[in-house]
């Protein structure tokens, strides 16, 4: 029998991206699935800590292997803000064009253009908790380009490339971005222990 594993979230996008690299060893279930509706609190100030709450909550609350993960932009101008707040960095409703606009004129003026995206997922298997982390180093620009992908990707190069995420696409993007990086070493290590 497969072996089944919740990740803790609703957003398809992700869903896909992990089902992709997991493959058909083992059965992803989305919070939908094990008819999780509540919206799970991220009340902690660094993304370890985020994605350790959601992957508690729904092993607490389900009792089953889960995992979770959180995402944040580091950006060095701004002491590595907007870092776990970036859902939320220009106001609480989650507005991606406000959040870039903020990000856009807190950049005025700054020589220094370096930033990463890191993601952090939280794996908890048999009580025990893992955690695995995917970084991409590049350069936030003064105007939005490209209209693929989501959030801040229209004003992200990643380094060694001349166009944003926006603008290479998913393909690409989900070869070498932050989150592939963390998924690739979260199925790594389920496979070693299979
Ligand atoms: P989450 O933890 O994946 O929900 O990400 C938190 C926030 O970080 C999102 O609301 C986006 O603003 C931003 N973010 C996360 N991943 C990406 C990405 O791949 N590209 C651009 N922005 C992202």
């Amino acid at each position: 029998m497969k072996k089944k594993l919740v990740f803790a979230t609703n957003n398809l996008h992700k869903l896909k991206e992990v089902s992709a690299i997991l493959g058909d060893k083992i059965e992803l279930l989305s919070l939908n699935d094990i008819n999780c509706h509540t919206d799970i609190p991220e009340t902690s100030d660094t993304l370890e800590g985020n994605a350790l709450l959601k992957a508690k909550f729904i092993h607490s609350h389900y009792g089953i292997n889960c995992f979770a993960d959180d995402t944040g932009l580091e950006v060095e101008a701004l002491n590595g803000k907007p870092g776990v707040y970036s859902a939320r960095y220009a106001s609480d409703t989650h507005n991606s064009e406000a959040n870039m606009l903020k990000l856009i004129q807190d950049m005025e003026g700054k020589k220094n253009r370096n930033a990463q995206f890191r993601t952090v997922i939280s794996l908890i298997l048999n009580e025990n908790t893992y955690q695995f982390e995917g970084i991409i180093k590049g350069q936030i620009i003064e105007e939005k380009r490209g209209l693929s992908g989501f959030g801040y990707d229209p004003i992200f190069i990643p380094e060694g490339y001349h166009k944003t995420f926006a603008e290479l696409g998913d393909e690409i993007k989900n070869k070498i971005s932050h989150r592939a990086q963390a998924v690739n070493k979260l199925c790594k290590f389920l496979f070693s222990i299979q």
